[in-house]
């Protein structure tokens, strides 16, 4: 029989009716004859809420209870989930993480997977029962509860699938698919059938919401097919799989856009070897996550080096900037937090030249200075200015003709 992996976000689960709508779809899954292991995110805003909560009360949040905390959002989802399905006469059996065998690392709120124990799901399934796991945790080598951070629940659904060679990883949520641009910004923007796991990397590297990052990559890695749709409408959404169907497809795929970033700049620098090397391996030691990264060579010998990095950083960034430029014989150090960045993916550009003259006139064309580019050998990010960013994925979507 065919094994499905369903995983229904936050919104899919929201409140009463939206559970039994979800325990619906599950007995109607298994009806047709498939088998179903299932994965639930926390209710609603419910994580948003215990973190609210742990920092009216706390000020240190030691990350072992902080995991402890938000994992409670999930283990209410499967409860209930269970008890739904046992009015439809389905049997269901709860698992917290640590129970469904995913075993972690011991990084605390942002721990990963190494290892997926799957031999109490699999006699679940043995039983006839639909396994329900909580989503985005698991228990560390420490024996310890771990969460695997936001958006966490996407990567333990991979997992398991890739852990019960499943045939197929269906993510449920609030929206219909990937679509070639966020349909807030551009209305017109059109679903995307099918996405290489290649693009899909690289939309959820830049700002695509749909589907986390290190999710797409466990996909990647252990060739899970995804199946992106919605649990309100339930059509079918995006695949994601590890076809290449470029060839066939139009130049760029979606126009991703993320104002989360800020950037960072260390003025006159000595141009030297080592320089940028000590800088970053600081950065790295206090774990901040550098993205984009420029440097600007003066005629005096020194240079100025700007990089973007997650605004939750900022501060630790700056801070360790200022301690370490003067060491290196830098000089001033500055942050920008109204920057953000418009990218255009797609797997044709490989073979396409001029890809990135037409985003350059596109944008210079509605007076949008770009600060920073970057480039992958199917991306194009520019930075710009905040205030302008729907103003570049609007043009640009509309100059790549990626409408509906
Ligand atoms: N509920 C958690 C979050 O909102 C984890 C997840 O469900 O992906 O990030
Ligand atoms: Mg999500």
């Amino acid at each position: 029989m065919n094994l499905v992996v369903q995983k229904f976000g936050g919104t899919s689960v929201a409140d009463p009716d939206r559970m039994r709508a979800v325990a619906d779809h599950i007995a109607r899954t298994r009806r047709q004859g498939a088998n179903v292991a299932v994965v639930v995110s926390a209710m609603g805003k419910e994580t948003d809420d215990l973190l609210h909560l742990a920092s009216q009360v706390s000020k240190t949040r030691p990350g072992r209870e902080m995991d402890m905390l938000i994992t409670a959002g999930e283990r209410k989802s499967v409860a209930l989930l269970c008890m739904a399905l046992a009015d439809l006469g389905v049997a269901a059996a709860s698992f917290t993480g640590s129970q469904a065998g995913i075993i972690t690392d011991t990084a605390h709120q942002n721990a990963k997977i190494l290892e997926v124990r799957a031999d109490r799901l699999r006699q679940a399934l043995d039983e006839g029962k639909v396994p329900v796991v909580g989503g985005a945790q698991g228990v560390s080598t420490d024996r310890d509860v771990t969460f695997l951070g936001r958006g966490g629940s996407d990567t333990t659904a991979v997992a398991l699938a890739a852990a019960l060679k499943a045939d197929a990883c269906e993510i449920y949520t609030d929206v219909s698919g990937v679509f070639t641009a966020d349909p807030r910004i551009v209305p017109n923007a059109r679903k995307l059938l099918h996405l290489s796991f290649e693009e899909m990397l690289e939309i959820s590297a830049t700002g695509g919401r749909v589907l986390a990052l290190r999710s797409v990559e466990f996909a990647r890695n252990h060739d899970v097919p995804l199946h992106v749709r919605s649990s309100f409408t339930w059509e079918l959404g995006t695949m994601v799989d590890k076809e290449d169907l470029s060839m066939e497809q139009a130049i760029i795929s979606a126009v991703t856009d993320d104002a989360s970033e800020a950037k960072v700049t260390v003025a006159a620098l000595p141009d030297r070897p080592g320089i940028a090397a000590r800088l970053f391996r600081a950065m790295a030691d206090q774990s901040v996550n550098v993205d984009m990264i420029v440097q600007n060579v003066s005629h005096d010998g020194t240079t100025d080096i700007s990089f973007t990095v997650p605004m939750e950083d900022l501060d630790t960034s700056i801070e360790v900037a200022r301690v370490l430029g003067p060491e290196i014989g830098g000089g001033e150090v500055s942050a920008d937090r109204d920057i953000a960045r418009v990218s255009l993916v797609g797997a044709g550009m490989k073979t396409h030249p001029g890809v990135a003259a037409t985003m350059f006139e596109t944008l210079a064309r509605e007076g949008v200075n770009i600060e920073m580019i970057s480039t992958s050998s199917i991306r194009i990010s520019c930075i710009v200015r905040e205030a302008q960013l729907e103003t570049a994925v609007r043009s640009l979507h509309e100059a790549f003709k990626l409408e509906g």
